[in-house]
């Protein structure tokens, strides 16, 4: 199966992204959002990351316009899809909308386009059941900057076919990223295997263990990672990071997913992060 002509629903970070990536790679691409300030935002985002790529050298002039051409942009779910091979979703982690999203697609898609959600942490496999196509239902787990990191998750929910997962890492590999295969439990390899490192950092925080940038200074230092743990989570937000431990902790039944109480301390205090100027660390 050819995948050439798609739609992105919800246009915020990771949709605008998604459809960056699309269209720089020979895509159409609807992008739809219910918020038409959200789709303009989406387009200026995506018209600058493309200059910054321009600016790099990494593109041609020509390869930024043309593939603002290819984006047009939806306020309505029925009229963006009734043409797509694939349609992403990437509106926010919410069971019940990403459910009533899905009944959207089933009705409006081509009977043979694959649906696809960038979900963090929903099973896909639920939101299969939600269709009355579970078969061409998959996870496209994009990471956050899309233009920049170059993993796919690519989650296969009970009912995925192999032709749906052999379409969509076939895609991912001509957005010049590395699909990875993973079966559909909570967290999926990312999430399942980060935020206990991050839970754990926290709670060295809280028994005061370290401080916070030398508990990061341990981690980038003797582990050779990028970024401290508790950087990542600041940049991550906090919201969304108890949001996946508490998904784990509920659906794997084992209290090493339990959320450290400085992590919810936090989150019911606002400090969510470089979101909101302050989470372990101060932005400004
Ligand atoms: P976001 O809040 O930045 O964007 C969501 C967009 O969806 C908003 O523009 C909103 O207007 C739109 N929207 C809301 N309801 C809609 C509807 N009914 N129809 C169409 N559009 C609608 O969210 P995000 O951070 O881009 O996250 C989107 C998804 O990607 C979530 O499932 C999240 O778990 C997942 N994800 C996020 C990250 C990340 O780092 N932000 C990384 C990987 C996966």
């Amino acid at each position: 199966m050819t995948i050439q002509r798609t739609a992105v629903v919800g246009a915020g970070t990771m949709g605008n992204g998604i459809a960056h990536v699309l269209a720089l790679h020979g895509r159409s691409v609807t992008l739809i959002d219910v918020d038409p300030d959200a789709l303009a935002s989406a387009t200026d985002t995506i018209a600058g990351n493309l200059d910054r790529q321009v600016g790099k050298g990494h593109i041609e002039a020509e390869e930024k316009s043309d593939a603002l051409d290819r984006i047009s942009t939806a306020t309505d779910v029925a009229a963006g899809v009734d043409d797509v091979d694939l349609v992403v979703e990437a509106v926010p982690e919410e069971k019940e909308m990403k459910a009533e999203i899905f009944g959207a697609l089933d009705a409006h898609a081509p009977e043979e386009a694959v649906l696809a959600s960038n979900t963090s942490s929903i099973s896909i496999t639920w939101i299969g059941a939600q269709t009355e196509r579970p078969g061409q239902v998959i996870g496209m787990h994009f990471f956050n900057p899309v233009p920049v990191m170059t993993l796919v998750e690519v989650v296969r929910g009970q009912r995925t076919t192999d032709a749906t997962l052999d379409a969509v890492s076939g895609l991912a590999e001509d957005l010049d990223k590395n699909p990875v295969e993973v079966e559909d439990y909570p967290g999926f390899v990312s999430n399942r295997v980060l935020m206990p490192m991050i839970n754990e950092a926290i709670f060295c925080v809280m028994e005061g263990v370290a401080e916070p940038d030398n508990i990061d200074t341990v981690m980038t230092l003797g582990m050779n990672h990028p970024m401290g743990p508790l950087t990542l989570a600041d940049f991550i937000g906090l919201d969304v990071c108890l949001h996946i431990l508490e998904v784990l902790h509920d659906e794997l039944g084992d209290d090493k997913y339990r959320p450290c109480p400085l992590l919810r301390r936090k989150v019911t205090a606002g400090e969510l992060g470089r979101k909101a100027g302050e989470g372990f660390f101060s932005y400004d």
